[in-house]
């Protein structure tokens, strides 16, 4: 689904990502790991299109999409979460599922006077379709619950539920899984998994916890100095001596 040749991101001349090369196939949950600094972020940043890269390219399904903005990603059905949850706080969860779709006709000012039943048909079929979502992620209890009450672990369920809300192809999870429980990350873990099977997402994540990568993830990507220095599966990766060395070294 998505082929990335030769990126480069350099920061003055720092070299971030260094000529990083890899392939994601469609319905794969590909981990992206390695040390501290290895570029992962920026790597991503440059994908969802918060970044441009210095070079190199970047195609979903044969199409170039290098240097596309962040908006037109999300409309073609590639979504990024981040590190940090972007929760709107003072709104309900279910409120903020429903913030998500785009260009609403509710949007268009001029004409809500005229289409005053289509809106509330929308907004009816909006609110089905987010109660739909909490059921799916088993948090349909904290409905009204204001977003920004949520624990770090329920924040990371909800931002997954905003990428169901619009029909996404690929997400790309960043550190989903840090600071967040054992039995909540289970949780997850299963949402990403139903999500990839039942509704044929296909994920890419940068993720630090091993157990929850082996878990989840086939292939397992590891990025060492702004490059993919070696792909396979978990226990392909976790006795890789290259591998091993990137990490004590850091
Ligand atoms: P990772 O996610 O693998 O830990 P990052 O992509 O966050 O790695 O960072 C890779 C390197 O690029 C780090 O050394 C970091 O300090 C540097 N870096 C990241 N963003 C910037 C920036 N905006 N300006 C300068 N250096 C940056």
């Amino acid at each position: 689904m998505i082929a990335v040749s030769g990126i480069h991101k350099h920061f003055g001349g720092f070299r971030a990502v260094d000529g990083a090369t890899l392939n994601i196939a469609t319905g794969s949950i590909t981990g992206l790991i390695g040390p501290n600094g290895a570029g992962k972020t920026t790597l991503f940043n440059v994908i969802a299109g918060t970044l441009a890269p210095t070079s190199g390219r970047i195609e979903m399904d044969g199409e170039d999409i290098t240097g596309l903005a962040p908006h037109e990603l999300f409309h073609k059905g590639l979504l990024r979460t981040f590190q940090i949850a972007h929760e709107f706080g003072s709104l309900s969860v279910r409120e903020n599922l429903m913030m998500v779709p785009p260009a609403q006709s509710g949007e268009r000012l001029w004409s809500a006077w005229f289409h005053r039943a289509r809106i509330a048909r929308e907004e009816e079929a909006l609110l089905r379709k987010a109660d739909e979502v909490l059921e799916f992620l088993t948090i349909d209890h904290l409905k009204d619950e204001r977003a920004g009450n949520l624990s770090g672990g329920q924040k990371k369920l909800l931002e997954l539920g905003r990428t169901m809300m619009v029909d996404a192809k690929i997400v790309f999870l960043d550190e989903v899984g840090a600071g967040v429980n054992r039995t909540l990350l289970g949780t997850i873990g299963d949402a990403i998994q139903r999500l990839n099977k039942e509704r044929g997402y296909t994920f890419c994540m940068i993720e630090h916890d091993m157990d929850f990568i082996g878990r989840l993830c086939d292939p397992v990507i590891v990025m060492a100095e702004g490059q993919v220095m070696a792909q396979g599966r978990i226990d392909e990766i976790k006795a890789n001596e290259q591998v091993i060395e990137a990490y004590l070294g850091t």
